[in-house]
C-alpha cells in the first residue's frame, strides 16, 4: 500500500511490545509469588464406577495480591516458557503429598489418593525422580497413594529416556496416569510399552458425548483399547447425568467433573462422606 513508507517499517508493533512487557511482568510476579507463597492447591474428587471416592486431583491456584484468584490458564503457559514451572511444580508436588499424608493419617481405613499434574519440562528436569522421592519421604505418604498425571506431549522425543524415567518412578511405587488422552501424539506402541496404569480421557471428548455420535465411538474405542491393554480409564469433565450414564454404560472405570464435585480448598472437603459411600 502507498501509506507504507520506509518510516512505517517497525521491528516491534506496539501490540507485540505490550504483550512482551506483560509477559515479563507476569514472569517477575510469578517469581515473587513463589517466594511469598501465594499459590494454593484446590482438590477435585475422582470417583470409582462404584461411587466410592478414589482420590483428589490437585489443581493450582494463585492468590494474586492485586488481581485476586487466578486459575492456571492465566499463568501456566508463561511459567512453562522458563524454568519457573519446575519450581512451581515441585512446590505443588510437596504440598499435595503433605495434604494426602494428612488424609492418610486422619482416615487410616480409607484409600485417598492424590493426583498431581506434571508439566513436560518438570518431568524432563534432571532431578525429577529425586524430587518425587523426597516429597514422599518428607511427607511420609505411601507411594501408591500418589498419582502423577503426565501429558501425551511428553512423548514427542527421547523416548528411551522417558521409558527409563517412568520405570524409575514406577519402581518408587507411584501410579502414572496419561492425562488429556486423545489430544496429543502418543502412539499405540507407547501405550503398550510404558508403565502407565491409567488413561485419562480428555474433556473435549466428553463434552458432546450425548449429541455427537463420533465422540461416543471415540470414547468407546479408548475405553476398549485401554482395557485390552490392562489399563484403567478415567473420564474428566463429566458435567451432566447423561454423560455419566453413557460413560458408565461403556464401562469407564472412574469419573471426575462438575457433576460429581468441583475443585475446592482442602479445608472445605467433606472427607467424612468417604465412609458413607464406600461402606
Ligand atoms: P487438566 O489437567 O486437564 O485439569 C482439569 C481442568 O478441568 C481443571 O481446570 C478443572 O478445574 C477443570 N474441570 C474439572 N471438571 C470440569 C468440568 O466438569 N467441566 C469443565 N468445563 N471443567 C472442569 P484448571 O484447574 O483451570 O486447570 C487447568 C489446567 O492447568 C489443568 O488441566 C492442568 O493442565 C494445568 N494445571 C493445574 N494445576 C497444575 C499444576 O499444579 N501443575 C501443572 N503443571 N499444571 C497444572
Ligand atoms: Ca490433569
Ligand atoms: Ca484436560
Ligand atoms: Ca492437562
Amino acid at each position: 500500500a502507498k501509506a507504507t513508507g520506509k518510516n512505517a517499517v517497525r521491528f516491534f508493533d506496539p501490540d507485540m511490545e505490550q504483550q512482551i512487557s506483560q509477559r515479563l511482568r507476569l514472569e517477575s510476579e510469578l517469581r515473587r509469588a513463589l517466594a511469598r507463597d501465594e499459590f494454593e492447591l484446590y482438590y477435585q474428587p475422582q470417583f470409582h464406577a462404584s461411587g466410592a471416592l478414589f482420590g483428589y486431583e490437585a489443581l493450582i491456584r494463585w492468590q494474586h495480591p492485586v488481581r485476586g484468584y487466578l486459575g492456571p490458564s492465566e499463568f501456566i503457559e508463561v511459567a512453562e516458557e522458563n524454568n519457573l514451572i519446575v519450581k512451581m511444580g515441585e512446590w505443588a508436588l510437596r504440598r499435595a503429598c503433605e495434604q494426602a499424608s494428612k488424609w492418610m493419617r486422619t482416615y487410616p481405613r480409607e484409600v485417598i489418593r492424590v493426583s498431581v499434574n506434571i508439566s513436560p519440562r518438570q518431568f524432563h528436569s534432571p532431578n525429577f525422580v529425586q524430587s518425587v522421592a523426597m516429597a514422599l519421604n518428607n511427607s511420609g505418604l505411601s507411594p501408591w497413594l500418589l498419582k502423577l498425571e503426565l501429558t501425551e506431549n511428553l512423548m514427542l522425543d527421547h523416548i528411551e529416556q522417558i521409558i527409563q524415567k517412568m520405570a524409575r518412578l514406577s519402581d518408587l511405587g507411584v501410579i502414572l496416569s496419561l492425562d488429556d488422552f486423545g489430544t496429543g501424539f502418543s502412539s499405540l506402541y507407547h501405550l503398550k510399552t510404558l508403565p502407565i496404569t491409567e488413561i485419562k480421557i480428555d474433556r473435549s471428548f466428553v463434552r458432546d458425548l450425548n449429541s455427537d455420535p463420533s465422540d461416543l465411538e471415540i470414547v468407546r474405542s479408548i475405553i476398549d483399547l485401554s482395557h485390552n491393554l490392562h489399563k484403567s480409564v478415567i473420564a474428566e469433565g463429566v458435567e451432566t447425568r447423561e454423560q455419566y450414564q453413557l460413560l458408565q454404560a461403556m464401562g469407564c472405570d472412574a469419573y471426575q467433573g462438575y457433576y460429581l464435585g468441583r475443585p475446592a480448598c482442602a479445608d472445605s472437603l467433606k472427607i467424612d462422606r468417604v465412609q458413607d459411600i464406600s461402606s
